[in-house]
């Protein structure tokens, strides 16, 4: 591409050195760097670029991004910006020619529930017969393959070239979980967005944001985001239960419809009853009220479900048709995901790793436990990541009857120093503190009897636990399942 044409997507920048007329390529990563490419020096948690910048030029690199001036042996110019992150999107994008401008691309943002509604938008999109591509945590899904993903918002070259993907395996629709760190790094620079969807806000990150305010306005950033113009058929999906919403309405002068429970919102649901495995509501919308039943269990899921149903109403889908894909809709994995057995419990695989869905989760189930059953929750916390959400969580599982408290990659931390934090916050004695997460499995069948429930929390669709710097792999399922052959035949 002409390096003019380039560098036309970057207001702010300083140029040093003769400008190359093409560039080839464009990497962040030094061993990828093409000749005649350009390369752009990100600063990651653990390496810097600018470190790799002579290597990338050895390479054949003839443009680098950076952040300050570099001095390099070779035949190089050098763009200084003030945030290479940032740049790094709005020169992809442009690289690959805007491609989010052809897609409905709907973005979802929140604490809790971005993957479960990715995932339900997803689904009911494909229902519909429009080919979608969906790109978060559990990965990059383009025409039914799975492509990993190392965080839930890829890093701002990635996601331009996912969704350049898309638009050349002709998708109509890219649905994307937007992280909080990808908003705080500009990851997402140069995604336009024709949908934003909030989901709620509440503790979690405050290792990386510091205060519940600035976690906050960072997600604000995707309203921002969505730009000023008028003339686009933009539109804002609030949830009106959570108080962040007000704030983020005024963020945006596209038209917001809002969703909840115990307000009045534009997507309403009441009467809600959880019965027969399955959840049941009525659904009040601008174009009167459906009845729905459906097989994603829990109120959460009721939030998640009104949240897809505005962003595709706002985008002229018929509602009688949504409902008709929501009744028809598979478990997201690993939320609230129920394992099939022949055992006489009944077992649930969650991803809840913060106090609130932690809540969600428990009471997602409590309506399926019997009179004289034990709800039995098991829960951990990473290692070496935000320790003060540990008590609140233990807190809020004691609702449960009985409470394991474990590690959900432990990482470099002692196990102790993990349950321990956890146990502080406990509010009865019906627990115990297993570190080892597959021991503490084991130990959530050995106390369960006939009848009681047991929610595996925090693993969700991951097969692996990390301690130290290795990924083992694990599942909660797979232990739980060949514990409980033995212990119930
Ligand atoms: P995220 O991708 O934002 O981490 P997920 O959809 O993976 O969210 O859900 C993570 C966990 O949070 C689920 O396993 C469930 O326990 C809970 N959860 C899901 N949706 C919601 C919601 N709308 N509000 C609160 N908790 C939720």
């Amino acid at each position: 591409m002409r390096v003019e044409e380039l560098l036309s997507a970057i207001p702010q920048k300083k140029i040093l050195g003769v400008l190359p007329s093409y560039i080839e390529d464009i990497a962040v990563d030094s061993r990828a760097v093409q000749p005649q490419g350009a390369f752009i020096c990100i600063k990651g948690y653990t390496v810097d670029g600018h470190d790799y910048a002579q290597k990338a030029v050895d390479a054949g690199a003839t443009l680098l991004v950076v952040e300050r001036e570099l001095q390099l042996v070779g035949n190089v110019a050098q763009l200084i910006v003030p945030s290479t992150e940032r740049a790094l999107g709005l020169l992809s994008a442009r690289f690959f020619g805007y491609p989010s401008e052809e897609l409905l691309m709907i973005g979802v943002t929140g604490t809790n529930g971005k993957t479960s509604v990715t995932g339900i938008l997803h689904n009911i999109l494909m229902g519909l017969g429009k080919k979608s591509a969906l790109a978060g945590t559990i990965g990059f899904n383009l025409n039914g393959t799975l492509y990993e993903s190392a965080n839930t918002t890829s890093d701002a070259l990635s996601t331009q070239q996912m969704i350049y993907r898309a638009k050349e395996e002709r998708c109509d629709a890219m649905v994307m979980e937007v992280s909080s760190h990808g908003l705080a790094l500009g990851r997402l620079a140069g995604v336009d967005y024709d949908v934003a969807i909030f989901t709620n806000l509440t503790h979690d990150h405050l290792d990386f944001h510091g205060t519940m305010e600035a976690y906050g306005n960072t997600k604000g950033l995707l309203f921002a985001q969505l730009g000023q113009d008028l003339r686009k058929d933009k539109h804002v999906v609030l949830n009106a239960d959570d108080d962040w919403s007000a704030h983020y309405e005024m963020l945006t002068p596209f038209p917001v419809w809002t969703y909840g429970l115990h307000s009045d919102a534009d997507f309403h649901a009441s009467n809600c009853r959880y019965e027969d495995g399955m959840t049941h509501f009525t659904m009040q919308t601008p174009e009167g009220s459906y009845d729905v039943s459906m097989y994603l269990l829990g109120e959460f899921n009721v939030y998640n479900v009104l949240a897809a149903t505005a962003a595709l109403y706002a985008r002229q889908f018929s509602l009688f048709e949504i409902v008709q894909q929501i009744e028809q809709l598979p478990p997201v994995k690993g939320r609230m995901e129920k394992v099939h057995t022949d055992l006489p419990i009944q077992i649930f695989i969650d991803y809840a790793h913060t106090p609130d869905a932690i809540e969600k989760a428990i009471n997602a189930a409590l309506p399926y436990k019997g009179e004289n059953s034990k709800l039995i929750f098991l829960i951990g916390t990473g290692g070496n990541r935000d320790k003060s959400k540990r008590p609140t969580m233990a807190a809020k599982a004691s609702v449960a009857d009985y409470v394991i408290l474990t590690t959900d990659d432990p990482r470099y931390e002692e196990y102790s120093s993990i349950t321990g934090d956890l146990a502080k916050g406990m509010l009865h004695e019906q627990y115990a503190c297993i570190g080892d997460r597959a021991e503490a499995v084991r130990h959530a069948i050995h106390i369960a009897e006939a009848g009681d429930i047991i929610i595996f929390a925090g693993k969700g669709h991951e097969d692996y636990q990390i301690i130290e710097n290795t990924k083992y792999p694990h599942s909660d399922a797979e232990i739980a399942i060949a514990e409980g052959k033995v212990k119930f035949v």
